[in-house]
């Protein structure tokens, strides 16, 4: 039986997408594998395809090690519904419900097994499987959240790092690790920690073009949020991320008070109310969650229509994961982030304070400043977030390995990874709304210049803040120790602000015409593109309403077109009823069945059995999303809600 033919029957689906179908084809071979996917591009299927075909070929069980216990349930329920034998072993079961778990291992009665980490390694599990390996009944080995091995991911689980002993082990049987984070030095650390340098390595474009991307200056970060929910997605799902638990329960409360169904959920909270909380996020519709990071990670809901953060994340890797759970289902949605000037601050304040080594500190710094450069630029978000993770937009990425050469935040030269300059991609606020600029062109080579000469002049760099105070001619201690007084420069920004001067610094460093050398107290250097800015060659346009000079007025238009709502949108009146009798059917269905609706069918396959209008089970066979076990199951009920025959 081919892979294809296990896509349609099992899962309904007519087509593989993007790479699926070369990982799968690898992976069901018995190779090993890493892959890099965004959200919502489809990872679950590389391993489930690969472990019923190794299933059916005789090859037993996979393990699907997963850090996300909350979600084990519904995953397993999704797979049943889809006819798959699974089960999951974590520490919410019963010793009773996990023996009879392990009894069905035994037996080869389960095609996948989700697990947690910390069980997998444990000798009791692991003797088990020696018991399985021995037969030959273990098919595969699945990594999730691969990215949870290193500590430069954003979700570090040290339980990742004991996995190796899979590979140990169990040499022989094929292991595929699976993330959505994708920056090289996350990368090269899950080949090291995992010992994947043999697998061959899967990256696919991390585009996601139906998220919108916007990011405006903080004001009143409530008010804006409040503004932008109900002007933009009212009665819609989304999430909203803040940095601490006080203020999720702020905002939470004051989305409430308007009249929003707004949850909290931070690690504060009772296990069983964030259970709670959750479990509502994923079965009702239009829960706006308000939350620390700490939710999140592998919600598989679709239909999240936007993802806010009234504070900035601390890396660009975090923001992208964190967005990225905006619009799975492919529809139209939106990533919106407020961000100032107090979040450099204390995202700074938090590196600077943490007890982590300087090694540490200094990357954490230089993936700050990449976030920064985001947030500040006058150019597409789109062509920047993906130049990040070293990928030109418009061109796809080769699937065979990595993109070469140093990209990514430690490729030393950050900031020069955005080839494709002019590029826009008509989704993002810059691009629809482009911002008003101002030309920082001659501050900034006042900026470079004072550098240079302070350099040459006391052999020794400085740091921002005293370049700044030079520029603006204040007469400080440090000043006066080292005679910069009688540098051509001093005093020669004394028009500008030390906002200004800062707004020209961080552009500066965003473009890499500047660099910060973490290992010698943040002093600031000049690079080999310092040049072209010195020379005038290369002018340094400034987002106005970050960093305008005082008294101009900035521009807070936030006209951009509305997305469309629902998936029914395009529906005639005839075909919305049937798609509401058949959300109501399935809600009661999914109440019976302890899941989330998007686990019986996704509102996409509900919109097209609703176009449809089908009269016989033959008409629904074909439907995306209707496998085998569904249009058995649920076939007959679908054509009555659909009032054809039954
Ligand atoms: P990821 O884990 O990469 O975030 P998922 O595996 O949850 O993504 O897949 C995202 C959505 O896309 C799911 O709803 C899934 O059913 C759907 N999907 C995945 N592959 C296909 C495909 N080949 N055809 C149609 N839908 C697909
Ligand atoms: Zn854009």
């Amino acid at each position: 039986m081919t892979h294809l033919s296990i896509l349609r029957e099992v899962f309904g689906y007519d087509a593989f997408r993007g790479p699926q179908q070369a990982i799968i084809d690898h992976v069901s071979a018995g190779g090993d594998a890493l892959v890099l996917m965004p959200t919502g591009g489809g990872k679950s299927l590389c391993y489930q395809v690969p472990a019923i075909a190794r299933q059916r070929a005789g090859h037993g069980v996979s393990v699907v090690v997963s850090p996300l216990i909350a979600l084990m349930h519904d995953q397993v329920g999704a797979l049943h519904e889809a006819g798959v034998e699974a089960a999951f072993l974590n520490s919410t079961l019963s010793g009773e419900e996990a023996a009879q778990v392990e009894q069905r291992l035994r037996r080869g009665e389960i095609t996948l097994l989700y697990a947690a980490p910390e069980r997998v390694t444990t000798p009791r599990f692991l003797a088990q499987l020696d018991s399985l390996h021995e037969r030959g009944q273990l098919a595969l080995f699945a990594i999730d959240e691969a990215h949870c091995v290193s500590q430069w991911g954003h979700d570090f689980r040290p339980e990742y790092r004991q996995l190796t002993v899979l590979h140990e082990r169990y040499a022989g049987v094929p292991r595929i690790a699976l993330t959505a984070t994708a920056d090289a030095l996350t990368r090269a650390d899950i080949v090291e920690r995992l010992q994947l340098e043999d697998a061959q390595q899967f990256v696919s474009s991390f585009d996601r073009p139906n998220i919108r991307y916007t990011i405006v200056e903080k004001k009143d970060a409530t008010t804006q949020l409040l503004r932008f929910i109900e002007g933009e997605h009212a009665g819609e799902a989304g999430v909203v991320y803040c940095q601490s638990r006080r203020k999720v329960e702020d905002i939470a409360q004051t989305l409430a008070d308007a009249g929003l169904n707004a949850l909290p959920y931070h690690a504060g909270l009772h296990a069983a109310v964030r259970q709670r909380h959750q479990d509502r996020f994923l079965r009702e519709d239009g829960i706006v969650m308000v939350a620390t990071i700490a939710f999140g990670m592998g919600i598989d809901k679709p239909d999240v229509r936007f993802v806010a953060h009234v504070d900035m994340p601390k890396n660009i890797e975090g923001y992208y994961q964190e967005t990225g759970r905006a619009g799975r289902d492919g529809l139209p949605a939106d990533a919106w982030m407020a961000y100032g000037l107090q979040d450099v601050v204390n995202q700074r304040r938090m590196i600077d304070e943490s007890p982590a080594g300087e090694d540490f500190k200094q990357v954490m710094v230089g993936k700050l400043d990449a976030l920064l450069a985001l947030a500040e630029a006058t150019d597409c978000r789109r062509v920047r977030l993906l130049g990040y993770f070293g990928e030109v937009y418009g061109s796809q990425p080769s699937a065979a390995g990595p993109p070469q050469g140093g990209h990514g935040p430690l490729g030393g030269q950050r900031g020069h990874e955005v080839p494709s300059v002019g590029a826009t991609c008509g989704n993002c606020d810059n691009c629809l709304n482009p911002p008003e600029v101002w030309d920082g062109t001659e501050a900034a080579r006042k900026l470079l210049s004072t550098v240079y000469r302070v350099q040459q002049q006391s052999g020794i760099s400085f740091g921002a803040g005293h370049i700044i105070d030079i520029l603006r001619g204040k007469q400080t201690d440090k000043v006066a120790q080292f005679g910069h007084a009688s540098l051509s420069t001093f005093g020669l920004g004394a028009a500008l602000g030390e906002a200004q001067l800062r707004g020209v610094l961080r552009q500066l460093i965003a473009t890499g015409a500047l660099a910060v050398n973490p290992q010698a107290f943040n002093t600031l250097q000049l690079t080999e593109a310092s040049r072209a800015v010195l020379r005038g060659e290369v002018p340094v346009m400034l987002r106005e309403s970050v960093s305008a000079p005082a008294g101009r007025r900035t521009r807070r238009d936030r006209s951009a077109p509305k997305a469309p709502a629902a998936v029914a949108a395009a529906l005639g009146a005839e075909a919305q009823a049937r798609f509401e009798a058949l959300r109501a059917w399935r809600a009661e269905v999914a109440r019976e069945h302890n899941l989330p609706a998007y686990v019986i069918f996704h509102d996409a396959t509900l919109a097209a059995i609703a176009a449809l209008a089908p009269q016989t089970l033959d008409d629904l066979q074909g439907v995306s999303g209707i496998g085998a076990s569904k249009l058995e199951k649920y076939g007959a009920q679908v054509l009555q809600v659909c009032g054809g025959e039954v």
